[in-house]
């Protein structure tokens, strides 16, 4: 099993909108490739690490069990505008949020597993279908 292992645990919306092969292309692009990754996708990402000590137990567990089975050294956030785990119709006042929440789900992550590197994406224009990838940190 010492061959078995991938980078990173990448977090997605389960958005039907953002789509599979141009998600793939815009983590290439970040120096995600594919097949070095874990992923999940749960509605609205890892924003329920914020929530109930369930919902955020379920997303650490998954964090800790890609650790353990494949030696995972990052995780990555993806969120994206317009989401419905938000509900928010303003876009600047959801990316505001979104960035907040970011920082503290770093936190999070950070407490919990100091060995691991963390870092975020916004995924922008999904309303229109015109897809980007911004890094936050
Ligand atoms: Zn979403």
């Amino acid at each position: 099993m010492s061959n078995h292992h991938c980078e990173y645990l990448v977090f997605r919306c389960m958005d039907f909108r953002i789509k599979g092969s141009v998600l793939g292309d815009l983590l290439d692009g970040a120096g995600i490739g594919e097949g070095n990754y874990d992923l999940v996708a749960c509605a609205g990402s890892a924003k329920d690490l914020l929530g109930r000590e369930e919902e955020k137990n379920f997303l650490l567990k998954q964090i800790a069990l890609s650790r353990k089975l494949h030696q995972i050294k990052n995780v990555a956030v993806l969120y994206h505008d317009n989401c419905g785990a938000y509900g928010i119709a303003d876009q600047e006042q959801e990316d505001e949020i979104q960035r907040n929440d970011l920082v503290k789900i770093k936190g999070i992550i950070a407490e919990q597993f100091p060995d691991l590197r963390f870092t975020a994406f916004i995924i922008k224009g999904v309303l229109l279908g015109d897809i980007s990838l911004e890094k936050i940190f």
